[in-house]
């Protein structure tokens, strides 16, 4: 389904991008697992993509830094000619009280979850806007959507992913390209390891299914979103949520 396409996944050495990188090479993309700290887990990844015969390289670049961006897709460009798929996974929490945030912690959780989708989306949208195809998809979280208590610099993050989505698919959608966001509710994963026992037990009475949900639950609502069945969908969020936030 998706033989030859080239997709750079962000933030794909572990948790949901990982899964979105397996997927997609499964389909027959040529992924850039793009990590930042977790080069060993990188690799991993990409060698499970080898071994089931599928394409992949590992690149590391902090998605907050322009410059590094710009060189990472440069060298994809120089490379490989085109980038047909981009996900925008890279994230990362800092939770904290309004009282108690430090400045710094809303800046970092701003810089790595919306400015890092921004820098990709600016350095691949003009081969995009070239090739007058690409999909672009955003991973949001049903915070952005609905706010979360100790969560207010990951919340504006992702409800500004959700704006970048909708602006971004007015502009680039007479060029034959599709922005959407994916917005996630608690899936398993480090990120929510990390909860208390209480706060996922209360988490999981206000999730309509009652369970969190899995990093492959994510994977194949992007992998739709990167194919061909979904070539009249854009600007839109995709909730996957167990219904959290209807
Ligand atoms: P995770 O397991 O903590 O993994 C985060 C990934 O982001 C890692 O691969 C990490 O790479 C990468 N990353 C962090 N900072 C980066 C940077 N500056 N540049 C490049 N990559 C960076 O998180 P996850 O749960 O899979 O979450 C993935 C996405 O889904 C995030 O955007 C998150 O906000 C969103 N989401 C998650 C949930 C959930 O319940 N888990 C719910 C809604 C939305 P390194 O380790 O290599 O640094």
């Amino acid at each position: 389904m998706l033989k030859d396409k080239i997709a750079l996944v962000t933030g794909a050495s572990r948790g949901i991008g990982r899964e979105i990188a397996l997927q997609l090479a499964k389909e027959g993309a040529f992924v850039i697992v793009n990590y930042f700290g977790s080069e060993e887990k990188a690799k991993e990844v990409v060698n499970n993509i080898v071994k089931d015969e599928g394409k992949a390289i590992a690149m590391k670049c902090n998605v907050a830094d322009s410059n590094e961006t710009k060189s990472m897709i440069d060298e994809i460009l120089k490379r490989y000619g085109r980038i047909d798929i981009l996900v925008n996974n890279a994230g990362i929490t800092k939770d904290s009280l309004i009282m108690k945030m430090k400045e710094e912690d809303f800046n970092q959780v701003l810089d790595i979850n919306l400015k890092g989708s921004f820098h990709t989306i600016r350095h691949c949208s003009r081969q995009m806007l070239k090739q007058k195809s690409g999909k672009i998809i955003n991973i949001s979280s049903v915070v952005g959507v609905m706010g979360n208590s100790g969560q207010c610099n990951y919340a504006a993050s992702k409800a500004g992913v959700i704006g970048l989505t909708k602006s971004i698919a007015r502009e680039l959608g007479s060029r034959g390209i599709q922005v959407n966001a994916v917005a996630p509710g608690f899936i398993d994963t480090d990120m929510t390891e990390v909860l208390p026992e209480s706060v996922r037990e209360l988490a999981e009475s206000q999730i309509p299914l009652k369970h969190f949900g899995t990093a492959k639950d994510v994977a194949e609502t992007v992998l739709f979103l990167a194919g061909d069945k979904s070539n009249y969908i854009t600007g839109q969020v995709i909730h996957v949520d167990g219904g959290m936030s209807m």
